[in-house]
This record gives C-alpha cells, sequence and structure tokens, in this order.
C-alpha cells in the first residue's frame, strides 16, 4: 500500500472582513515587481472593486466565467501578462468562485510552464514551480480553495492540471464576501460541497482523515440549507474547505462522474451539473438524495429538466465517453469491480433520465 503525501495550503486567514488583510499578506511577496489581481467581472460595478489593495505597478484582469474555464482562455490570459510586462509577476490572486480561483491557479502554473495549458491536462505533469498565488473565494461550495487541481475543458476533455504546485500559497477566506450570491447560485454551489461529502463518506476509498473532515462538512452544509442562520456565510465557507479536505484523500462518485459529461456536452456549469444528476441517483445515495431534495424544497430552488432527451447520439457517446475516462470516482463509488456494473448501457440510462 502506497499512501499519498498530499500538499496543502500553506496559510490561511479566516474571518469576517479579513480581505482588508490583503495589502499586508501582499507586502511580504512584492519584490520591486507587480501583483496580477484576476477577478470574476461580476464585480466590476460592485464596492468589492474598489478595495483590491492594487498599487501603480499591478494588473487587474477582468475574467468572465459565463463559460468555465477553457484551456484556450488560459492561455489568452497568460499571453496578456507577458504582454504586459517582460518580468514575471510576485503574485497571481484570484477573486471569484470556483472558476476564477481555478483560472488564478491555471495562470499561475502556465506563466512558468511552457506550452499550452493543454499539454497538462492531467496528473502531475507540471515541471516548474508556479508563481506564488492567492485564492480569494466569493462563492463557497467548490473546495477549488483547497484542492490541487485546476478543473479545465480542453478541446478533448474536460480534466484538471493535478499537481502539488497547482495548490494555493494562501488562501482569504472572508464570510462577508459570498454575502451577496443568489439564491439559485448558492445553492447549486453549496450543494457540490454537500455531493462531496456524500460521495467521499459513502465510497470505498473513505479513510478517517476524510471521513473527519466530511462528516463535520456535512453537518455544516445541513445548518445552512435546513436550518438557516446569522452564521449561515462562515459555516458554508469552512463547510466548502472541509469538504475539499474530505475528497483530497478519498475521491468523489457517480454524482460527479455524470456531471463531467454533462458540463462537457451541455456546458452546464459544475454546480448545477451535479444538482441535476444527484436528484437521480437514489438508488447510489438514498440517504443524500432525500436531505439534498428537502434542501432543495426549504431553499425554494428548482431544476431544469429534460435536459438529455432527444439529444443527438453522438453527443451521447460523447458525454459517456467523458464519464467513463473518469476511473477513480468509479472505483471509488463502485468498488474494484465497478467496469462489471457500470457499462456504456447502463450510463447512458442515467444519462436518459436527466
Ligand atoms: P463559478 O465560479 O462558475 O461562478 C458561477 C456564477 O456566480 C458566475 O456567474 C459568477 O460570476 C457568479 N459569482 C461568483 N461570486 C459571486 C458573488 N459573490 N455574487 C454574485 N455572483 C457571484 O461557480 P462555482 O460553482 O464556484 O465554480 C464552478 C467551477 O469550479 C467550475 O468551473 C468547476 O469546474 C470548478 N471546480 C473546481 C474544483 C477544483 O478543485 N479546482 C472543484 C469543483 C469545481
Ligand atoms: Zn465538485
Amino acid at each position: 500500500m502506497k499512501f499519498r503525501n498530499f500538499k496543502v495550503v500553506s496559510q490561511v486567514i479566516f474571518g469576517r472582513g479579513c480581505f482588508n488583510q490583503l495589502d499586508e499578506i501582499l507586502s511580504q511577496k512584492r519584490k520591486n515587481g507587480f501583483i496580477v489581481f484576476l477577478v470574476d467581472d461580476v464585480f466590476m460595478n460592485h464596492a468589492l472593486r474598489h478595495r483590491i489593495p492594487r498599487h501603480s505597478a499591478d494588473m487587474l484582469l477582468w475574467v468572465n466565467v459565463t463559460d468555465e474555464p477553457k484551456t484556450g482562455y488560459v492561455d489568452s490570459l497568460v499571453r496578456q501578462v507577458k504582454e504586459y510586462s517582460e518580468k514575471l509577476p510576485d503574485g497571481v490572486i484570484g477573486i471569484g468562485g470556483g472558476s476564477t480561483m481555478d483560472l488564478a491557479k491555471a495562470v499561475s502554473l502556465m506563466l512558468t510552464n511552457p506550452g499550452s495549458a493543454t499539454d497538462y491536462q492531467g496528473w502531475d505533469l507540471i515541471q516548474n514551480p508556479a508563481i506564488y498565488h492567492i485564492g480569494i473565494p466569493t462563492l463557497s461550495g467548490t473546495g477549488a480553495e483547497v484542492s490541487r487541481t485546476t478543473v479545465l475543458t480542453g478541446p478533448e476533455k474536460k480534466l484538471g492540471i493535478n499537481s502539488d504546485y497547482t495548490v494555493f500559497d494562501q488562501i482569504v477566506l472572508d464570510p462577508e464576501l459570498i454575502a451577496g450570491v443568489p439564491t439559485n447560485q448558492r445553492f447549486y454551489t453549496g450543494m457540490d460541497c454537500y455531493i462531496h461529502c456524500v460521495e467521499s463518506l459513502q465510497g470505498t476509498y473513505l479513510n478517517t482523515f476524510s471521513q473527519s473532515y466530511g462528516e463535520k462538512a456535512m453537518a455544516l452544509c445541513q445548518d445552512v440549507f435546513l436550518r438557516p442562520g446569522p452564521d449561515s456565510d462562515d459555516k458554508l465557507m469552512i463547510a466548502s474547505y472541509f469538504g475539499g479536505m474530505s475528497i483530497a484523500y478519498s475521491q468523489v462518485g457517480v454524482c460527479h462522474a455524470l456531471s463531467y459529461g454533462l458540463s462537457f456536452v451541455l456546458g452546464l456549469h459544475h454546480g448545477i451539473g451535479n444538482c441535476v444528476a444527484f436528484d437521480y441517483l437514489e438508488e447510489f445515495y438514498p440517504d443524500g438524495v432525500k436531505e439534498f431534495r428537502r434542501m432543495m424544497a426549504k431553499q425554494g430552488v428548482s431544476l431544469p429538466r429534460n435536459l438529455v432527451s432527444g439529444m443527438e447520439n453522438h453527443k451521447m457517446e460523447k458525454m459517456i465517453d467523458v464519464a467513463l475516462v473518469l476511473e477513480p470516482l468509479w472505483e471509488n463509488a463502485l468498488g474494484k469491480d465497478w467496469k462489471a456494473v457500470m457499462t456504456r448501457e447502463r450510463i447512458r440510462e442515467l444519462y436518459l433520465r436527466m
């Protein structure tokens, strides 16, 4: 048995208003160069814009996440930074949801590694350490703030750049930053965390490390979505972190595998894609799915339906391909003999319900 020796985020600051300490944190990293701020363009006309501690030489890049991050978009952002200065920046700061944080991770990696982001989709292909990078979530649930991956859609596949260098050097967890998220989006991304917990806790890869984080994250999600209170945003932010820590040492499962296919072919974002898939997975996760429906009713959220019926055959085949590539997810969910259970036909059947 070989154990994974995994890298974690080295520095974490947490608390309402802690975003105000960003300038101080950065002052220790500035070496006569400049900092690149990658910010979700949803904040373009928002007060947060004026709180970014931007010095005169710094670069502010608004990013658009209408589509989930693509390798081509990463390449173009890296080009813009290189055109801005001949020197490399002292830091790359991502401010936004999972998509923006993933873009910041990818840009920090691709500034020091040659070629296109597409070349590094996979496991441990990155050769050189990244630029110092910070993640600042404005939406909680994905666990992107703690993970060793940046999930990217390339021409052929949706697959992360997984490496120890991908992990943020610092994260800034300020619950005030998630206060204005619309209810539906908050639910979809929050359920990403809840589903991480269900899939981790019911998986065959589970160990005490994952279980401890997973159980606490799940309890926090239950508070947030069934018994909301004044500290719900604090709880959701920590749930996301703990849920991410849980899957770092285990794996996700059936829902995530199917959701990747939905994202690739239909362009659904990760959170909503998970919710669409999870609602039909009662046979795999009976308690989780029942509770998910209670949370959805309590939050007054509904899901899009009939997304797959009538889909052209080549698209369905592609969706099945994308889901099947994710072997560790299936193995975690169904055990070593998963291939006997989860055939192409079975996956098609599951997709056709959605
Ligand atoms: P997102 O980043 O895609 O953002 C969803 C929407 O919410 C966008 O329109 C965005 O502009 C908006 N938004 C963000 N913050 C807001 C705020 N404070 N107020 C109002 N609107 C706000 O959503 P997400 O669910 O956080 O992230 C999904 C992405 O994360 C996907 O690209 C997925 O692949 C990736 N992901 C990465 C990991 C990882 O470990 N790296 C894990 C899971 C998911
Ligand atoms: Zn997820």
